[in-house]
């Protein structure tokens, strides 16, 4: 029950606030009540769906969720408030290779491996993992406050998936979109596995161009030269090509070469797109087999594509003798050797042969396996891939995708992220999806090998695509199928989560209700891997977009910028973040932060200071109750008196509530978490805590009992508002206190969302009210900066001419006074400067509105103590100014520092600077007073 012992302490808030004693709690008061159910019955049309980015398996709580939930939970919060009928659907992503591997970590570990297990047993291993261990995601992001619908938790493995992943599969191989062809791919020696392209990252690395001499085959004397980084593969190249117009080399068109090291000769040919005749020696190797633009070249020139290494990337001996046909000697010693011994070995043998005319530095690309960061081979083998850019325009997957964002019907948020979105789906190539590992969807497509009946028709070779495991081949009647033992990538199930985890194929009313989702949160990493994907499907079997909106954000990075590794040792943990500073003030710190386009360098600093927040809430709330007597609710359910019978701090704490709940509606509507939790912040913590709660404590604390009672109405409906505005940042610590100031049988997370009540917005009220806090700052700085304590009252003189924010003071004469420790007060026009006075600026939003005089007696100040100590103070500043501006002008540092120090730097000197000003300004004045006689 929400009514509990907790609440009913009266001694809770003399401590600070404990989110540990609170947040368990609340959450599981959530769950008991099903608020977090979307309502599939509902006939509302006001619906909010967002499918989570579901996280891998292999994981646990990393601040990249943290965020990516963060915002999530926002939205989904705010609609909910708002009474749409809401669905955040959670899940988990089975993360084929990744998971792959950290099974197969363990089980070296043991000393075993995936090999001797089996299949199946390797299978039920990681199903057994997952029902451990990959739990744990889930209950961190409960943990972090998620308020998904729980009971329908999806894994891209479960039944009904899996379900989803085989129909599409067949649907697309029977629409043709979905061919099985023998095509280079990016292959991961050490995974043993395809990849897709995005699947490979790309790196810079010093190599070496080695120069080889090709003699033609009837004049060895005459040769051309080939330059290549990768000599080892020479040995499969099936043809030299020269530019057509070349006049060097084109008479030699249609003549052939003795290709080195083998027995091989191979024709020279004409081609311009491979052979760039300004660059290089004029003359290219084809090694159709090793080389994506080679593989092309080839199939414009009919070559054959000869591979010469296994799956494991060893050189292959059945290959190099029989397809190569490599002399025997280098065979041996290249039969079962890697990729760098095998090259130093053919540079070797190049070298005896007198072939080899040179070797030089040469910087160039190489791809790395994105899981495990081995280099990436370009292997021949057959594959399974979705045609993605069919010529027919009707049948092109990527064609309506484009035109779905370029319509509007997709919006990305920023919107220069559809520029990249357009940049890679109008080169979009094929995309391979069968995988070479054991987790995943096995591929559904069987192959018949006849045995059984002894005989074998020649269709009998093409695969047999179908939903369900067939008992006989359809072309012979053999009961000996095998099915492929390939899976999909992780990606292609992920592809279809908009639809599937709503029931598809189904026709369920999930579907028809959430269908197309509202918005997809995610970051710009995945843009291609998953958001393109799911944008194809979506339009491809939904024959509609899988959401409106595609909110992009940003990475967590360290406070310097750089980002979180182990290697580094600056990972920040979420959950160890939490238990210290309390999952709102980590919630809080993440949405602040989420500018866009801009990394978030977190610093502890930060989450602690908005730790600070959530205790400045605790006490405004503790001083509110404490203030009503007979308990808040009586003030919550009481009607608002007349705007004019209400004191001025009441009327202009109503009229910036109005602002700040428009404006947290706007920002919210633009995705700014930044901009909303920056009003927020300032709202709450300035204005309502710092002047309000300040301005009212007369009235709370006077003779006038009814006044009173008006105002205790407005702080306890506007605290309570502000609660409610505040509950999608930080819901934990705002419904614990509105259920104090409620005791609602109910959730602030079912409360409606503030709405803002215009009438009550007052121009000139807050100019008034804010023109008397601009006087009450501008004498607190004053003593700040001379060293005068709060207890010692002061006489103030202010000099000003407006004449309407002189009305404005003179109305609020002895609040000025109160707040700002004065004995007297002038104010006015015609105010004379003090003989010996302080005098400082007041500041205005608009520049500077006036002088404030503070006329000096002896006992004010010490004069002569006061100039000592500044003095001293102006010394350590000169020295810390020099200090940094030494730094700043080393070549070294402004070179090689990184920008965020460099910034840091800079922006400490303009401080430093800037109180170096202040005080030498200071100081000028206190001499003045002495008249040299100090
Ligand atoms: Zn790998
Ligand atoms: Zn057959």
């Amino acid at each position: 029950m929400a009514e509990n012992t907790a609440q009913s302490d009266p001694t809770r808030f003399d401590k600070p606030y404990n989110p540990r004693e609170v947040e368990d709690r609340w959450y599981r008061h959530w769950i008991d009540r099903g608020y977090f159910s979307a309502d599939e019955n509902s006939t509302s049309p006001r619906r909010f769906s967002i499918v989570i980015p579901p996280p891998n398996i292999t994981g646990s709580l990393h601040l990249g969720h943290a965020l990516n939930n963060t915002l999530q939970d926002i939205l989904v919060r705010w609609k909910r408030m708002q009474g749409f009928n809401t669905l955040w659907v959670p899940g988990t992503d089975h993360a084929g290779i990744a998971t792959q591997n950290v099974i197969e970590r363990q089980l070296k570990a043991e000393g075993t491996s995936r090999e001797i297990l089996g299949r199946a047993e390797f299978i039920k291993r990681v199903w057994q993992w997952r029902e451990q261990s990959g739990r744990t995601i889930i209950s961190q992001l409960k943990r972090l406050g998620a308020s998904c619908d729980w009971k329908r938790e999806r894994f891209t493995m479960d039944e009904g998936l899996s379900t989803a992943v085989r129909d599409v599969f067949v649907r697309l191989h029977q629409e043709g979109l979905i061919y099985r062809g023998e095509r280079l791919i990016n292959w991961c020696p050490r995974c043993g596995t395809a990849l897709s392209d995005i699947e490979v990252e790309h790196e810079e690395v010093k190599g070496k161009m080695y120069f080889i001499k090709y003699p033609l085959a009837d004049d060895p004397e005459t040769f051309l030269t080939v330059a290549t980084t990768r000599p080892e593969t020479m040995l499969g190249d099936t043809a030299v090509a020269v530019h057509p117009e070349d006049p060097r080399y084109n008479k030699w068109i249609g003549r052939t070469v003795l290709l080195p090291l083998t027995s091989r000769r191979i024709p020279i040919v004409g081609d311009s797109i491979l052979v760039d005749r300004e660059f290089g020696t004029g003359a290219v190797k084809i090694t159709p087999g090793h080389d994506f633009n080679d593989e092309k070249a080839g199939q414009r020139h009919h070559l054959p594509r000869i591979s010469l290494l296994t799956g494991s990337g060893e050189m292959n001996p059945t290959s190099l003798e029989e397809v190569a046909k490599v002399e025997k000697s280098l065979r041996d010693e290249l039969s079962g050797q890697k990729v760098h011994p095998a090259r130093e070995k053919v540079v070797r043998h190049l070298e005896t042969a007198g072939l080899l005319i040179k070797i030089e530095d040469h910087r160039h690309s190489i791809g790395k396996c994105y899981r495990c960061k081995t280099v990436i081979e370009p292997y021949l083998s057959p594959q399974w891939f979705v045609k993605i850019n069919d010529p027919d325009p009707k049948k092109s997957l990527a064609s309506p995708a484009i035109e779905a964002v370029r319509n509007g019907r997709i919006r990305f948020i920023p919107d220069g992220w559809k520029n990249n979105y357009f940049g890679w789906m109008e080169q979009i190539q094929d995309w391979c999806i069968s995988r070479q590992i054991w987790w995943g969807h096995q591929i559904p497509a069987w192959y018949c090998r006849g045995t059984d009946i002894g005989q074998c028709r020649p269709e009998c070779k093409d695969p047999i695509v179908a939903l369900k495991t067939p008992g006989r081949c359809p072309h012979c009647g053999s009961a000996d199928l095998v099915q492929d033992p390939d899976v999909l990538d992780t990606w292609f199930s992920s592809a279809l989560w908009p639809f599937s985890t709503l029931g598809w194929p189904q026709k369920t009313k999930e579907l028809a209700m959430f269908y197309p989702t509202s918005t997809l949160v995610t970051s710009f990493d995945i843009i291609f891997f998953w958001v393109a994907r799911m944008i194809m499907m979506g339009l491809h079997f939904m024959k509609d977009v899988p959401f409106r909106d595609v909110y992009i954000h940003a990475l967590v990075r360290d406070a310097e910028g750089q980002k979180m590794s182990k290697s580094k040792g600056n990972v920040i943990d979420p959950l160890e973040i939490m238990d210290k500073y309390g999952t709102d003030a980590l919630r809080f710190t993440l949405a602040s932060m989420a500018s866009p386009g801009r990394d978030i360098k977190l610093s502890e600093e930060r989450i602690e200071g908005y730790r600070n927040f959530a205790n400045k809430i605790w006490n405004a709330a503790r001083f509110i109750l404490m203030n009503c007597p007979k308990g808040a609710r009586v003030y919550l359910d009481s009607p608002l008196s007349d705007p004019m019978a209400i004191s001025l701090a009441d009327r202009w704490i109503l009229s910036r509530l109005q602002r700040v709940i428009q404006s947290v509606n706007r920002q919210l509507e633009d995705y700014r978490f930044d901009e909303a939790s920056r009003d927020l912040y300032q709202f709450l913590w300035h204005e309502f805590c710092d002047w309000y709660l300040e301005l009212i404590k007369p009235t709370l604390y006077g003779t006038d009992a009814v006044a009173a009672d008006r105002t205790r109405t407005v702080a306890v409906q506007a605290f309570e508002a502000v609660l409610r505005l505040l509950h999608p940042f930080m819901p934990f610590i705002t419904e614990d206190l509105w259920q104090t100031f409620t005791h609602a049988d109910s959730s602030i997370a079912v409360a409606p969302f503030p709405i803002a009540n215009a009438p009550l917005i007052n121009e000139s009220i807050e100019q008034e009210c804010e023109s008397f806090q601009h006087v009450i700052e501008g004498i607190r700085e004053m003593r700040g900066l001379h060293g005068i304590p709060f207890s010692k009252k002061l006489q103030a003189a202010i000099r000003l001419s407006n004449q309407a924010i002189e009305r404005y003071l003179q109305n609020n004469h002895s609040t000025i006074s109160a707040l700002a420790g004065l004995s007297d007060l002038k104010i006015g026009r015609n105010v004379e400067p003090p003989v010996h006075a302080l005098m400082g600026p007041l500041i205005f939003p608009g520049g500077q509105a006036g002088e404030i005089f503070i006329p000096l007696t002896p006992d004010t100040i010490d004069i002569a103590k006061e100039i000592t100590k500044k003095e001293k103070r102006l010394k350590e500043l000169a020295a810390q100014m020099e200090q940094e501006q030494k730094k700043l002008s080393n070549p070294d540092f402004t070179t090689k520092a990184p920008p965020e120090v460099f910034e840091k730097t800079k922006s400490r000197l303009q401080e430093l600077r800037l109180e170096h000003e202040k005080l030498s300004e200071a100081l000028k004045d206190l001499r003045g007073m002495t008249g040299g006689k100090s």
